[in-house]
């Protein structure tokens, strides 16, 4: 899978000293064939490698990040940007003006479904819906959308199938308008094909009713062809937004990386399911982590991290067992631990700080990292003597340390208190540091 092949890539990164171009060409390169393996559209991917190329080669390896992190880090902020970096809504008319909304797609692609899952949260929202059954093909379809509705509380107008599209859509309009409904969502036929009779008849339907919102549903499954789908429905009729469904299948996301990037509209929600409450805001961030097949990529540079850290570990480890873990110890990893990302993990694994500050007790991460600065600042106020040797830190050295790092005296005797706990503590569990970074590693 997509993810799979990424993550090699990384893993074969991972815990080298420096990122050459040779690693940024080879890691891109299975980067390249796992998306167009994901169905993602040849020219995006080809875009999309130059740029992670042009980023990657020649800059910097940021601090606290090893090559390998740098590496994820470029390829999911390109993913990112290439999906619209930000959520979109649906652009509803001010005060009481009508809201038309057109549900435009392929046939089985899920229009009558997120017309009425659209519905369903527009209501929710304080919105007064009507759902309009345009599909004059498939009596089948009226029902499906009456169904839908029901479930919903949203009115469903629906004029049988003796009357044009463009006619029912007007009618729906002035029903809407007396009846104090401010958004109609017209449910239009698809075609198992794009054909012209159908653009046509959408051309149409757009012009005579006034449409304001053209939201263009397409089925993630269907991979390249998501983008041809895309591209031709917006060149002959204008899409404003666009609803990826079926995301909840085993669908590996291609379509979303492509069709931003190709029609330049956004992605607006995606369907995750056959249930009407099943729709869910678009997040490209997510999405990318998706693509990534990393769940969360914070999650996976701390994974990378604590391997690398693996030997580090070890090496603290050691000192534990010999006593000699210091103060230097404790600043040194909290500042290899901070560059990680994710407070809480972090915590749990600082000596003394896992023991007493736990989700319950934790109110919130900014307090936390507030709390983390002072302790940095408080230790970086003693002398190296003073760290290696806690034990000579006396009253008027207590003074000088809390003046230094702007905090109260009590706040050092608190951070000294819990060090030599937390030494104590480690000193009766000597594995438990190898241990926890072995949690973290890749399985
Ligand atoms: P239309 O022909 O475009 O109106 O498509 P429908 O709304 O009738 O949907 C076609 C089929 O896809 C139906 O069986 C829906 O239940 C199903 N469907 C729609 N959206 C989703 C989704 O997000 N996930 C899943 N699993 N099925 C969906
Ligand atoms: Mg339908």
């Amino acid at each position: 899978s997509l993810s799979e092949k990424l993550q090699n890539v990384f893993k074969n990164l991972r815990g080298k000293g420096r990122l050459t171009e040779a690693d940024v060409k080879a890691a891109l390169k299975e980067v390249k064939i796992a998306l167009l393996e994901a169905d993602v559209n040849f020219k995006v991917v080809k875009n999309f490698v130059k740029s992670v190329q042009e980023r990657a080669i020649g800059q910097d390896v940021m601090n606290g990040l090893n090559p390998g992190q740098m590496v994820i880090k470029i390829v999911n902020e390109e993913l990112v940007s290439l999906m619209g970096s930000e959520t979109t809504e649906i652009a509803l008319m001010p005060g009481n003006q009508v809201t038309v909304i057109m549900m435009i797609g392929l046939q089985g692609a899920g229009k009558t479904t997120t017309a009425a899952k659209i519905a369903g949260k527009l209501k929710m929202k304080g919105r007064q819906p009507l759902l309009v059954a345009c599909d004059i093909y498939r009596p089948a379809a009226i029902k499906q959308l009456e169904v839908n509705g029901e479930k919903q509380g949203v009115e469903v107008f629906s004029m049988g199938t003796n009357h044009s599209p463009v006619d029912i859509a007007k009618a729906a309009i002035e029903h809407a308008k007396n009846n104090g409904q401010n958004v109609v969502i017209l449910d239009t036929a698809g075609r198992l094909q794009i054909d012209e009779s159908m653009m046509q008849e959408l051309v149409d339907v757009k012009e005579a009713a006034g449409v304001t919102q053209t939201l263009l549903v397409v089925d993630a499954m269907t991979g390249q062809e998501a983008v041809n789908v895309a591209t031709t429905f917006n060149d002959r009729i204008g899409v404003d937004g666009v609803i990826l469904t079926k995301l909840d299948g085993d669908t590996r996301g291609g379509a979303a990386l492509s069709i931003r990037q190709v029609t330049g509209k956004p992605i607006l929600y995606i369907g995750m399911g056959e249930k009407l409450s099943d729709l869910e805001q678009f997040y490209p961030d997510r999405m990318a982590s998706r693509i990534l097949g990393m769940g969360d990529v914070m999650s996976l540079i701390e994974k990378v991290e604590a391997q690398v850290d693996a030997e580090k570990a070890k090496e603290m480890e050691q000192k534990l067992r010999k006593a000699s873990f210091d103060l230097n110890d404790y600043l040194d990893q909290m500042e290899q631990m901070k560059s990680m990302g994710g407070l809480s993990k972090i915590m749990e694994m600082l000596p003394g700080m896992g023991m007493n500050l736990n989700a319950k007790n934790m109110p919130d991460m900014d307090e936390s990292e507030k709390q983390m600065e002072k302790i940095q600042a408080i230790i970086r106020s003693m002398t190296m003597k003073e760290r290696t040797n806690p034990d000579i830190i006396n009253a008027s050295r207590k003074n000088r340390i809390a003046k230094g790092a702007g905090v109260d005296v009590v706040e050092v005797n608190r951070l000294l208190k819990q060090f030599d706990q937390s030494r104590k503590l480690m000193k009766q569990m000597p594995g438990m540091m190898g241990k926890q970074a072995k949690k973290g590693r890749f399985k």
